[in-house]
């Protein structure tokens, strides 16, 4: 059982695409209360440090480059069991691998470009949520 918070990015593709509705849609319909969100892009810098984690792995650049080249969807999420149920909505990393009816299942196109970002951790839905949003964007 994770805890009531985690973070998410509707990504580049995603909103290119036109699914920032539908997405959000699905993220209500499952029980999730937004309680902070904003339309913005991240630089360069933001991506880098957003991903510190990923920067040794050999898709660093290639992830960098999809994540800065057009506009996001932020937003922390509120309900019992966020992180982990949040994952489950989204499916695996890569959408050939993600259940019937998930996030990625209906609206990624690859392993890069995956529609969305899920926290996996409570401590990691901590520090995301709090990297895009101050105390005072948060209701
Ligand atoms: N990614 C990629 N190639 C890979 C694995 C991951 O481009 O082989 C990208 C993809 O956009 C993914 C992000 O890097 O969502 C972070 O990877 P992670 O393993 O943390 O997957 P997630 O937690 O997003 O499912
Ligand atoms: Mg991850």
């Amino acid at each position: 059982m994770t805890g009531r918070r985690t973070f998410t990015m509707i990504k580049p593709d995603a909103v290119e695409n036109g699914h920032i509705g539908a997405i959000l849609e699905k993220i209500s319909s499952a029980g999730f209360k937004i309680i902070a969100m904003k339309y913005t892009q991240l630089s360069r810098r933001d991506a880098q440090e957003f991903y510190a984690i990923h920067r040794d792995r050999p898709f660093f650049g290639e992830l960098i480059q999809f994540m800065t080249r057009g506009p996001i969807v932020s937003a922390i999420l509120e309900k019992d069991n966020a992180v982990d149920d949040f994952r489950a909505l989204i499916g695996a990393t890569n959408p050939a691998e993600a259940a019937e009816g998930t996030i990625r299942k209906l609206f990624a196109k690859d392993i890069g470009e995956n529609a969305v970002h899920g926290s996996d951790s409570d401590e990691n839905a901590l520090i995301e949520g709090s990297f895009h949003f101050s105390g005072r964007e948060i209701y």
